[in-house]
């Protein structure tokens, strides 16, 4: 199919959101109506080629139906459909249509509207009676959660929803009037996640895996320095194939960094490691403050792989805790990579685990000096016949060096699992000066 103005040709059936609101363009209300449609046209495999935000003025909502109906099939619209003046989704979508005549009354609608008010005992303005027009041509669509119906026509060979502003009544309008005439392929889409390289990285690593007219189509994303590759693809059982395929690739690709793929977490795909070896993990953490035993116990089931931690704050807890030696600590100072071993030998004699990791460093904003700076941290990892210590240097708030540095714990205990080279492989925030 090809209707676009751009000249370019479009495969199966493409989309367009437009939201409307004088408070969108304000910074006072979030678009969360587009964000949520766009999923929606996700799950469907319409593709969304452009979001649209305007002021409530009859002009601009004019203008950007038109250009988006001379560029995609569908248009879903969102607000300006109340009783006020500044509602002119009704006016603009008549002028869109071309239609020279003036709105006219939806008598169903009117009707709906009539009883509407009926059963909450309250008369009916004649400002609400504004929301049963539509243009000739259009048709109403039922809101049985609010009092403005939304709006069904075609813009030349586009076809255009609008739909009320407030999400709880846009939404059951979408699911119940809109998406029956959406294409029933459903999408799948899957997630292979990394830790321990940043995302341009691990991005260059894809290469052409992440060409955009791939089926399936991959991309990036990163948060909580997880960085993750997303795949999506239409589903039927060949292409289930080629998304597994894909997962395998990028997990080969994105070796040691990949722990798991889905809902999987880094604690997790450790847990599961742990298991199968039946062994378990004891953590000894300083400034983590127990973040990186939060990240385990978050996971059910941890209790079969993870004894327990300590959280050895002050140097006083490392002694006695611990038993890291007090010259050590006087001479190195608490963090330093003898103090970090110390730690974590501590801890697995403590708690009779065949692996302990300690974490121990500067997470700011305080208390960096020269030699070291915020966001120094050592992290000690003792496991059998496996003893090193790792020395990082996280960038970011006190929140983002502790969280990575609870990370980095874990992600480090699954690298000595799995051997001397994936051990061996660098992070992004590995020390270098
Ligand atoms: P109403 O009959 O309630 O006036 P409407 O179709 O005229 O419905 P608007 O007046 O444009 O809708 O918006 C009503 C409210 O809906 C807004 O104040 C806002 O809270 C919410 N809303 C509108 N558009 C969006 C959007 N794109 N994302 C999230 N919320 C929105």
């Amino acid at each position: 199919m090809d209707r676009g103005s751009s000249g370019t040709t479009k495969i199966g059936v493409s989309a367009a959101i437009l939201s409307v609101g004088d408070e969108l363009m304000l910074g006072q209300t979030q678009d969360t109506n587009a964000k949520w449609l766009a999923s929606r046209f996700a799950t469907h495999g319409v593709l969304v080629g452009e979001i649209r935000v305007v002021l409530d003025d009859v002009v601009a909502t004019e203008s950007a139906m038109r250009e988006l109906a001379a560029r995609y099939d569908i248009i879903v619209m969102t607000g300006g459909l109340g009783p006020t003046e500044d509602d002119l989704t009704r006016e603009a979508l008549r002028r869109a249509m071309d239609v020279s005549e003036p709105l006219e009354v939806d008598p169903q609608a009117l009707a709906d509207l009539d009883r509407w008010f009926l059963d909450r005992g309250r008369p009916m303005t004649v400002n609400n009676k504004v929301q049963a027009l539509r243009p000739k041509g259009a048709s109403c669509l039922k809101n049985i959660l609010g009092t403005a119906p939304g709006l069904f026509a075609n813009i030349g060979a586009a076809r255009i929803w609008c739909l009320p502003g407030p999400p709880r009544e846009m939404e059951p309008m979408f699911d119940a009037q809109v998406a029956v005439h959406l294409p029933t392929v459903a999408m799948s889409t899957a997630a292979v996640h990394s830790f321990g390289q940043g995302e341009s990285f691990l991005a260059q690593q894809l290469g052409s895996l992440m060409l955009r007219d791939r089926n399936p189509l991959i991309g990036t994303t990163a948060s909580g320095s997880i960085v993750s590759a997303r795949i999506r693809g239409v589903q039927d059982a060949a292409k289930a194939e080629s998304m597994e395929r894909a997962m395998q690739e990028i997990e080969k690709l994105w070796a040691p960094y990949a722990y798991g793929r889905d809902q999987e977490t880094l604690a997790g795909a450790l847990g599961k490691l742990l298991i199968s070896r039946s062994e378990r993990l004891s953590l000894a953490e300083s400034c983590t403050g127990g973040l990186a035993g939060s990240l385990v116990t978050a996971q059910s089931g941890s209790s079969e792989w993870f004894a327990g931690g300590a959280i050895t704050y002050a140097n006083v807890a490392k002694m006695d805790l611990l038993h890291v030696p007090h010259d050590l600590l006087s001479q190195h100072g608490a963090v330093s990579a003898p103090v970090a071993l110390a730690m974590a030998r501590g801890c697995a004699a403590l708690l009779k685990t065949e692996w302990a990791a300690s974490i121990t460093g500067i997470a700011g904003p305080n208390g960096g000096s020269e030699s070291k700076p915020v966001g120094e941290v050592f992290i000690g990892i003792c496991g059998p016949r496996f003893e090193a210590v790792r020395r990082f240097h996280y960038p970011g708030d006190r929140a983002s060096i502790r969280d990575r540095s609870a990370k980095t714990a874990l992600a480090l205990v699954r690298f000595a699992i799995l051997g001397k080279d994936a051990f061996a492989a660098p992070f992004i925030w590995e020390w270098s000066k």
